[in-house]
């Protein structure tokens, strides 16, 4: 039998502490890429490694993450362990039913991620696809997303094809600038771009998909879906036209934590499989659809 093909995922885990709203929080683990590798792993067959690319510390519940990352057949020996440092955490409260986000990140061991070039250059090795988001990018330093930058671009050298979820944050970077100086960056050494249009008109001004899809392909994307909640996805496939694939409606419309990241999963899985890129559209919009008609980022 081959050998499996591996799928990277890059970025950070985190602790989820949800309110159950009777004065407990249980407790989850998610965060955008893994959120996706978790969906790409549900899609893929044996023929494929889902592998999640990121840091750890060495304390207990960085311990407990890697297992739970192992269970849930993801790859873990990509996960470096980094002394003094731990996960981050972020917690749902529930006011009046309304869900509000606390984030606890600021120090947490993901953003060392490119710190070591040799760890994650061996991490990229022999990798087919490698995925990551305008997140793993934003936590880490500036010098680290140089250095992740360099690591793709090697790895795309040697046949590694790479996808790039803008998932923009403002938040998280230190002003829209550099954001968007540093979407753009990376956007220059990925094949596949998974924009979604709200947060693409609103931090870049496009006026329309087709401005997105301009945009990313002037850096050289093979590749644009422009996701964009319940209205029709618009894909642009190189040597090809844009097309609009509408999305089946959703009447009630629960919880779109992971939307986004559940669409990049099947998306890649189906993509990765052989999947047409229409059909691998339509999968990912089929799942994308059920995750927001239940709570949490991950379906079980
Ligand atoms: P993100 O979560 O990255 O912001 P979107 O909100 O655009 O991304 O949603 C990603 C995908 O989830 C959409 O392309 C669509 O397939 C599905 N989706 C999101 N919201 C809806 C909705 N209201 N009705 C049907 N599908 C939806």
């Amino acid at each position: 039998m081959a050998a499996a093909r591996t799928l990277l995922c890059l970025g950070e885990c985190m602790v989820e502490l949800s309110d159950a709203g009777d004065g407990t929080y249980r407790r989850g683990f998610a965060g955008d890429t893994f959120n996706a590798a978790w969906y790409a792993r549900r899609a893929l067959g044996d023929g494929w490694r889902v592998a999640y690319g990121s840091c750890l510390g060495e304390d207990a519940i960085s311990d407990e993450m890697a297992g739970f990352i192992a269970g849930e057949g993801i790859a873990a020996d990509t996960l470096r362990r980094v002394s003094g440092r731990t996960v981050g955490l972020y917690m749902i409260s529930l006011t009046h039913g309304e869900r509000a986000f606390s984030y606890w990140r600021g120090n947490s061991a993901a953003r060392l991620l490119a710190q070591d070039a040799d760890w994650l250059a061996g991490v990229l090795n022999g990798a087919a696809h490698v995925h990551l988001s305008g997140i793993t990018c934003a936590i880490l330093p500036p010098a680290g997303r140089d250095t992740l930058r360099a690591a793709l671009a090697r790895a795309r050298a040697a046949g590694t094809t790479v996808s790039f979820d803008t998932n923009l944050r403002p938040a998280l970077w230190e002003d829209r600038a550099t954001m968007q100086r540093e979407v753009m960056a990376t956007a220059a050494v990925s094949d596949i771009l998974l924009p979604s249009f709200d947060e693409e008109t609103a931090l870049f001004g496009d006026a329309t998909p087709a401005d997105t899809i301009a945009r990313y392909r002037a850096q050289g994307a093979r590749q644009v879906v422009v996701k964009n909640g319940g209205g029709p996805v618009v894909l642009w496939s190189q040597g090809a036209e844009p097309v609009s694939l509408p999305v089946a409606p959703v009447a009630r419309v629960v919880d779109t934590t992971a939307a986004g990241d559940s669409f990049a999963g099947t998306f890649l899985a189906a993509t990765l499989d052989g999947a047409a890129p229409d059909e691998a559209v339509r999968s990912a919009a089929r799942c994308a659809a059920e995750v927001i008609q239940v709570r949490g980022a991950l379906m079980r």
